[in-house]
């Protein structure tokens, strides 16, 4: 049953023909969608199943493997036809950590919080040693240490100022930052994820592939915090501030360019494990992977993803299948990590126990997406997807980072199988690894199904021109299943509830989302703004200019808490937030799928040149044009290396 709500708006369609429409939502269907998801829920059993039994989920992880056939066979389980595991890549080594222990043991025994980074080797026996701080603040003084840090341990940041939480780590979105959304200008794209290290594609900017979430640890703020500072803009800003006074205090070349010293000379002498003081307090430590130094390369492309750079050609990445060679190095309590450094400082001598077990796998270098289909109807051939990055970071079991995503894309194809929903386009859900290493999952399958976009390199003249690269526009490489395309939504901002939508810079969608929300005003979800909002699988799609969306949340505890944290487990879920999510996407998944057209694009700017299409079989790889994973290069010498955007 359809029942026009009493949306009546003016659509401008893509090619900028006005026309008055009034959009219809079914609200038997979303009543009963209500129904099903507030009172007989499955998200949260879901999640656990997610987190307690099969997280972490690092990408290449066998538990990862284990945890996406899990997934499968669920959705099968619920209905779903198709489901299966899409293999793409090469994307590197998998890694799993196997045993780690860091004691205080001189002058006396205390056990210390510390948590190895993604894919450091295991230390070659238990090391024993007074540790080394590294306490420079230019380059001069660093040169002291030259000779002195061969098989050491070694502290090689600034200790981090710890303060006392005077705000609530738990915050909602607030009726002043709701508006400050509404009102926002799409012209100043908004980064809403704090950790989105990709910034926000403007609607007029080529599709820009996206960075990884955590690229690297190998800056000061990074390495305090183990989220990039591209990743949380303000939290690492502050969190360096606050963190690393001293490190402000260097010479002309900047406090980056010391700390990539520091890991240069580390890594030149080499240290037989090194320490840094994570983000976070209270137990809690924020740690993604190991840091590598690089080579410094006149011909390596270092702008940012919104300047057009690919982030793959940033040097070598510690998944790589043949990687340069790894220092051990670990994440600790900020506390713990303090308490030495000022022990040092006044010669006790504290002496430190490090063991690190940890597992390469080499086996199979590709990864996978877990697929599933609610098949249509008359528009069968046509696709409205819905997902999140299934991956994680291994320090916790990713239950806001993203088993919520999952688990709520789960649930909104389970609600909809359940009570019998009929779509006229196919409901696709699409689960991501390798999102946490530049969404590199959701782009190849973009890149496999959709198409894919080439952007003038620095120095690259576009095709027969001589304009500078700032005037040179992409080329489209599109599929025929381009056309086929609805929209993609996306959830990845933790565990709050929906507040709204960003319309990537889509105008023509808002008055259809603004009839969508409209049941779900009791709820809490009313915003719609202009801005974009980046840092997840959404913009592989609107790189390609197919209509990928990702919903405002309230952020609760995603940035002081819970993002890349060790302590992003399962209680870290608010259960109705879950619920309120999961009928909301199932309501606009099924209202895409349901109404006459397609969702509206945003034009394409630039030369497009659209392809026959030949599908690739499911269960097979997919070899990425371009590959994705930079070339291996041998153990470099170190530059500053560019932090994320
Ligand atoms: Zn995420």
């Amino acid at each position: 049953m359809f029942i026009a709500v009493s949306v009546l708006s003016l659509v401008v369609s893509p090619s900028l023909v006005a026309q008055t429409t009034v959009e219809s939502v079914d609200v038997d269907m979303v009543k009963r969608i209500r129904e099903e998801g507030l009172e007989r829920s499955k998200v949260m059993e879901s999640i656990s199943y997610l987190t307690d039994v099969y997280g972490p989920r690092l990408t290449g992880s066998p538990l990862t493997r284990i945890a996406g056939e899990w997934t499968k066979d669920k959705l099968t389980e619920w209905g779903l036809e198709n489901a299966h595991l899409e293999s793409w890549g090469p994307f590197g080594r998998g890694w799993t950590l196997e045993g780690s222990s860091v004691n205080l043991i001189e002058p006396h025994f205390t056990s210390l919080i510390a948590y190895p980074k993604a894919w450091t080797p295991s230390t070659p026996k238990t090391i024993r040693g007074e540790p080394i701080y590294l306490d420079a603040t230019t380059p001069e003084e660093l040169e002291k240490f030259r000779g002195k840090l061969g098989r050491a341990i070694v502290l090689i940041s600034p200790p981090r100022e710890v303060k006392a939480w005077f705000d609530p780590p738990a915050t909602r979105q607030t009726d002043a930052t709701l508006l400050g959304l509404a009102n926002a200008d799409v012209s100043s794209p908004r980064r809403r994820r704090p950790d989105s290290s990709a910034a926000a594609v403007s609607p007029s900017s080529p599709a820009s592939p996206a960075s990884p979430e955590q690229p690297s640890n190998a800056t000061p703020a990074s390495t305090d915090s183990g989220a990039s500072p591209a990743s949380n803009p303000a939290a690492a800003v502050a969190s360096a501030t606050d963190a690393a006074p001293a490190s402000r205090q260097v010479g002309p070349r900047g406090p980056q360019s010391l700390q990539n010293d520091k890991w240069q000379l580390a890594y030149d002498e080499g240290a037989a494990v090194v320490l840094e003081p994570g983000r976070g307090d209270g137990g809690t430590v924020f740690v993604a992977s190991a840091t590598l130094p690089r080579r410094a390369d006149p011909a390596r492309d270092d702008r940012s993803p919104s300047e057009g750079g690919n982030p793959f050609s940033r040097g070598p990445r510690p998944w790589a299948t043949d990687p340069p060679t790894i220092i051990p190095q670990l994440v600790l309590a900020a506390e713990h990590y303090n308490r030495i450094v000022r022990m040092i400082q006044k010669g006790a001598h504290p002496k430190l126990e490090i063991d690190i077990e940890a597992q390469y796998y080499d086996g199979d270098p590709n990864s996978f997406n877990i697929i599933a289909e609610i098949p249509g109807t008359d528009l069968k051939d046509e696709v409205v997807m819905l997902g999140g990055h299934f991956d994680s970071w291994h320090a916790g079991t990713g239950a806001t980072d993203n088993a919520i995503g999952v688990g709520v894309a789960m649930e909104a194809v389970r609600i909809l199988k359940t009570i019998g929903a009929q779509p006229r386009r196919t409901i696709r859900i699409a689960l991501w690894t390798g999102e946490e290493q530049g969404l590199l999952g959701s782009r190849a399958y973009v890149a496999d199904h959709f198409g894919s976009v080439k952007v003038p390199q620095r120095g690259e003249p576009a095709s027969g021109s001589d304009a500078p690269r700032e005037r040179q526009k992409p080329t489209y490489e599109l599929k025929q299943e381009h056309e086929k395309f609805s929209a993609y939504f996306n959830l990845d901002n933790g565990t709050g509830k929906i507040r709204g939508i960003y319309l990537q810079g889509n105008e023509a969608v808002r008055p259809i989302f603004r009839a969508w929300l409209a049941p779900f005003a009791d709820l809490g979800a009313t915003t719609i703004t202009s801005s974009n909002t980046g840092g997840t699988d959404h913009q592989s799609f609107d790189g390609i200019g197919l209509p990928g969306f990702q919903f405002i949340q309230d952020p609760l505890e995603y940035d002081t808490r819970t993002h890349h944290s060790s302590m992003d487990v399962y209680e870290r879920i608010q259960e109705d937030d879950a619920k309120q999510a999961s009928i909301i996407m199932a309501t606009f998944v099924y209202q895409a799928a349901i109404r006459d057209e397609k969702l509206p694009r945003k034009p394409l700017d630039g030369e497009v040149i659209t392809a026959p299409s030949i599908p690739a079989p499911a269960e097979t790889a997919v070899l990425l044009s371009p590959p994705v994973v930079a070339p291996v290069v041998p153990l470099p010498a170190l530059e500053a290396q560019p932090v994320g955007q």
